[in-house]
């Protein structure tokens, strides 16, 4: 299978720490890349009512504006005795500044105030939409199971991390470093992040089966 991107693909967003992450679990494809931002693409409203209709909205701007193919990914955290909030509001529950101490100050409080006890089921949920200027856009969905964590533990990674533990694990994503988070394992296991499960399912569809070779190889 060859991968129908022959061209350099535009990320779609305009969030430094997606972004780089996206970079990063695209480095093994040879796929060159350019960021919304970096084109200077107007970042489109987010109007939709779910994380597919969101990921679609932003890649497929970014397709027709720049008539390349376009990788958006919308993702949350979804907590369940919130019922399922921040989910597709995760962001805008930071505010314009972008506070995510504030932003998991009211995660706590909202749990507080709903009466929920501990263990606070959560996930993360991640969406990629890949829109070509020419032909539909194409879904891939990752997801992530654990527990929210109050104080927050950790500075890596970024938005709500330090209070996500994953299922399994002893350390929040707030406390691992960028590989161990959504490092896609060499031998073609399951990623952790929801973020790299989402990757696999994309590379597992479209990206160039020969490139998935070649980075098993280079990491053994
Ligand atoms: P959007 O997809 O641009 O609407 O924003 C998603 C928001 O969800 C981000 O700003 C973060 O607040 C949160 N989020 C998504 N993925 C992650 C993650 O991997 N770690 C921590 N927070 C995340």
């Amino acid at each position: 299978m060859t991968s129908p991107i022959d061209k350099t693909l535009v990320i779609a967003t305009h969030n430094p720490g997606k972004l780089a992450e996206m970079q990063d679990l695209l480095l093994p494809y040879g796929i060159a890349t350019v960021s919304a931002r970096d084109l200077g693409l107007a970042e489109p409203e987010e109007t939709g009512a779910s994380f597919i209709e969101n990921a679609r909205i932003k890649a497929e701007a970014a397709a027709m504006a720049s008539h390349l193919c376009a990788l958006a990914d919308d993702s949350g955290l979804c907590v369940d005795a919130l019922g399922g909030a921040p989910g597709i509001h995760s962001a805008r529950w930071a505010s314009e500044s972008r506070d995510f101490g504030a932003a998991m100050r009211k995660v706590e409080a909202a749990l507080r105030a709903a009466g929920a006890e501990p263990p606070f089921r959560a996930r993360f949920s991640c969406v990629l939409a890949l829109a070509y200027p020419d032909r539909e856009t194409a879904i891939f969905e990752g997801d992530v199971f654990g527990i929210l964590v109050f104080p927050p533990r950790g500075t890596q990674g970024f938005g709500y991390d330090p209070i996500f533990l994953p299922d399994g694990f002893t350390r929040t994503f707030g406390e691992m470093s960028a590989a161990e988070k959504h490092g896609i394992p060499a031998d073609g296991s399951e990623g952790l992040s929801h973020r790299a499960r989402a990757f696999q399912a994309l590379a597992r569809s479209c990206l160039d089966r020969s490139c998935l070779d070649r980075s098993s190889a280079s990491h053994t």
